[in-house]
């Protein structure tokens, strides 16, 4: 028996490679779930799908712009009439606008609070109706290190991140009642290609920033997917409203 073996589960902004939504997805699979995979890069989410499916797991890849509303209503109905209920929904979907505070425009600032904490609020909303239907369900929204501590260039990054932190708290408060859990992750320095955006592209250069941290070296996707799986598992059944660092130690310095 996989470890979330049945369990119906939605992770967002699963197409990029190497990227944590994907290794979460396909992680999930692995331990039994069935997924739900969205991305505003459709072609990258069916690429996702097809490789769960390709290893013997379930998966169907869907369109979708966490920012919109109606696409949210549209994907938990497509999932309930899919697979016929909701037990784990992965916030994961993301962007990183790293800007100092001369060069942060107002619609720079919307957009990232738009797409990682606004989107946040809504995949919540939409999907704890349905887990409330199922008896229950785990919410794991992805924060960040820069969601607990300051970081340069992180203003509106930050700002989105430690409002996933408190978000997440707040919900786990309301949701407990219904046996719904919902709990943060807040990585550290893990190479993705959203990462590697951030450092030039280079791995030497990624590394030679982790180089510094406690473990000394980089995470790769597995280290993040493997707590959001125990997260989404009934391993974690009295876990709620807590924040994840999967950071190498770099808070505890
Ligand atoms: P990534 O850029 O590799 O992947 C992010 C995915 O989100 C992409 O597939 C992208 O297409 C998708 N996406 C972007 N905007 C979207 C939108 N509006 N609607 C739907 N999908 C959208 O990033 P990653 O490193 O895998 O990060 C995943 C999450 O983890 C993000 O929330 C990020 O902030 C967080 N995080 C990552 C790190 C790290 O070191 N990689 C550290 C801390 C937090």
């Amino acid at each position: 028996m996989g470890r979330v073996q049945g369990k119906i589960a939605i992770v967002t902004g699963a197409a990029s490679d190497p990227g944590l939504g994907r290794t979460t997805a396909m992680t999930l699979a692995r331990e039994g779930a069935k997924l739900v995979v969205t991305d505003v890069d459709a072609k990258g989410a069916e690429d996702c799908a097809q490789k769960i499916r390709d290893a013997g797991g379930e998966a169907i890849a869907l369109h979708q712009d966490v920012t919109s509303e109606e696409v949210w209503q549209q994907v938990i109905a497509k999932t309930i009439e899919t697979y016929g209920r909701l037990d784990i929904l992965v916030n994961n979907a993301g962007i990183a606008v790293l800007k100092l505070l001369d060069d942060l425009s107002l619609d720079d600032w919307n957009r990232q609070i738009n797409v990682n904490l606004t989107s946040v609020f809504l995949g919540c909303k939409y999907a704890v109706p349905e887990m409330r239907k199922a008896g229950g369900g785990s919410i794991v929204n992805l924060s960040s290190v820069a969601g607990l501590i300051g970081l340069k260039s992180c203003i509106a990054y930050s700002a989105s991140k430690g409002g996933v932190r408190l978000m997440t708290k707040s919900l786990a408060l309301e949701l407990g009642q219904d046996q719904i859990r919902c709990n943060s992750v807040h990585p550290g320095v893990i190479w993705t290609n959203m990462q590697s955006g951030a450092r030039q592209g280079s791995k030497e250069v990624g590394q030679a920033m982790a180089a510094g941290l406690p473990l000394g070296r980089l995470g790769e996707p597995e280290d993040i997917a493997n707590c959001i799986l125990y997260l989404a598992s009934d391993e974690s059944n009295y876990v709620t409203g807590a924040e994840f660092t999967v950071d190498a130690g770099m808070t505890a310095m």
